[in-house]
């Protein structure tokens, strides 16, 4: 099939803080966006919670208005994408198509106590060798428990078949084949504790272990392919949904990184650090994980990962919680009032660390301030932390891999902070490259998508679509770096532990 010139992939990007529409068209360039809020609700510390039904009018509002305000009938689509915000977990009705229950986001730590559990059980191992995971209150497996646990009648409903269990790429597909279809693909299937990544199934020991029903889950389908189609009754025409990615394997394959040994790191609310290793699981050494990054015409392609919960949700805080600043985009220029961190360390630990360290308890804290400490040297501190947490993770990448990172390619909101950037780089060693279009994420379900209905014809394509918009050269002397690192462990091994019952 070849597509016509006036066609375009629908990308429906379902992140954290907002639900996007993007439409792409074949050079891979973005035609039009429509974007709108998710509320966030926080019933209880450590507690994040969605609400499905909003997020499900959200996604629909905005593919809807991007059509509208670009002129673009569905005839025009050739297919549709969906990317999420991954292990978010949601349980419904499939007869009503009601959740029973508000999503519980990704970030919640509110099972941290199961996995402890599980842990003291001597379960951690075998949920790292069939998963790839470490066993951590991040991952769908026990927010499903949770649910089943402390909504009255659940579990029982579910062993009879009543209720289904999705990440936001099932409820978006469910919802958007108008219960047709209850799907996921192995990239966000590998995010819920319940699959094995060596067979590419759902595992029963797991699920036994978990206390969960297989009768809930959803059936799997390739990450590119002809999926199912979407009701007319939402965009005007039925159109063929052929991608479904998790956000951070979408980005990756939005970034281009196509071949074994490429990394991307994408700045979001959290950061996320993903290398492809090719067509074999990669055990990491390093507490990382092992996971799908996307199947495609029976070919799997694993990655390694190391994710950081507060990347630019750190920024966040600064605006959100001490109202420091007034917006995002005002960070940088506060952070360049000073020349450096004035000795000032904050350990974003707000919701525990995630890779190297794994510790739910961790808390946040701020070392090292004076005197002569200003809101200034906060906002630094501020980003110089989201740069610290990942070039740790890079580290124990490449350690991993056993060869050298060689360059880094970056994407997500904080991305477009050239301050962190620099300091990125600086940090690493090694070059930071930001592309041209930096919503990979949509990109790259956008990109699954389009392969599956011949859009684009195969990667060689993708690669040559890939373009850099600009490159970070390292520029910090090495004493400095160590010195800094040096000052950032200390800190970090302050805030473990803090709030462990
Ligand atoms: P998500 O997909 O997780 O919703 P985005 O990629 O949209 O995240 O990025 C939003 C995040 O980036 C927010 O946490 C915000 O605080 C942060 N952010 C946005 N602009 C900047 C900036 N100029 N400097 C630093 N952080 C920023």
């Amino acid at each position: 099939m070849t597509a016509r010139s006036d066609q375009f992939i629908l990308a429906l990007d379902q992140g954290t803080t907002s639900a996007r529409a993007i439409l792409f068209d074949r050079a891979g360039d973005i035609h039009g966006v429509a974007r709108q809020e998710i509320t966030q609700h926080y019933p209880q510390p450590g507690w994040v919670e969605h609400d499905a039904d909003e997020i499900w009018q959200a996604q629909l509002a905005v593919a809807k208005t991007v059509l509208r305000e670009h002129d673009v009938t569905a005839a025009q689509i050739a297919a549709v994408g969906i990317t999420n915000q991954r292990e978010t977990t949601v349980l419904w009705d499939r007869r009503s198509g009601q959740p029973l229950h508000r999503a519980i986001v990704w970030q919640d730590r509110r099972t941290a106590g199961i996995c402890d559990e599980l842990t003291a059980a001597g379960d951690a191992e075998l949920f790292r060798q069939r998963t790839g995971l470490v066993l951590d209150a991040y991952f769908s497996g026990t927010k499903l428990k949770w649910l089943l646990d402390h909504i009255p009648g659940a579990r029982a409903r579910a062993e009879r078949g009543e209720l289904a269990f999705g990440t936001i790429d099932s409820w978006l597909a469910w919802k958007l084949t108008g219960g047709r279809a209850h799907v996921t693909d192995p990239s966000n299937a590998s995010r819920t504790l319940l699959f094995d990544i060596h067979r590419r199934g759902w595992d029963e020991e797991l699920l036994a272990r978990l206390d969960i029903p297989a009768a809930l889950l959803p059936r799997l389908v390739d990450s590119s392919g002809l999926i199912a189609e979407i009701d007319s009754a939402w965009l005007g025409a039925p159109i063929p949904l052929a991608g479904i990615a998790g956000d951070q394997q979408a980005a990756t394959f939005g970034q281009a990184c196509l071949e074994h040994g490429m990394a991307k790191n994408t700045y979001g609310t959290g950061c996320f650090l993903l290398m492809n290793t090719g067509q074999q699981p990669m055990a990491s050494r390093h507490q990382l994980l092992t996971t799908i990054g996307w199947q495609r015409q029976g070919r799997t392609t694993y990655l390694l990962e190391g994710s950081v919960f507060m990347g630019g949700a750190t920024v966040q805080w600064l605006r959100d919680g001490l109202g420091l600043i007034s917006s995002a985009g005002e960070v940088e220029a506060l952070a360049a009032s000073v020349p450096d961190n004035g000795g000032v360390y904050l350990v974003p630990a707000h919701t525990g660390l995630g890779a190297p360290y794994w510790d739910p308890f961790a808390r946040g804290a701020l070392f090292g301030m004076t005197r002569g400490t200003t809101r200034a040297h906060l906002a630094r501190a501020a980003l110089e932390a989201i740069a610290f947490q990942s070039a740790e993770v890079l580290q124990a990448m490449a350690s991993d891999a056993g060869q050298p990172i060689t360059e880094l390619r970056v994407d997500g909101g904080a991305a477009h902070n050239d301050l962190l950037m620099q300091f990125q780089a600086d940090l690493l060693g090694v070059p930071v490259v930001r592309p041209q279009v930096t919503e990979t994420t949509a990109l790259g379900a956008a990109y699954l998508a389009g392969l599956a209905v011949g859009f684009w014809q195969d990667e060689a394509e993708l690669t040559t679509l890939w373009r850099a918009e600009r490159r970070f050269e390292p520029a910090m002397a090495d004493a400095r770096r160590s010195a800094l690192f040096a000052d950032w462990r200390r800190a970090v091994e302050r805030s473990l532990h803090w709030a462990r019952p």
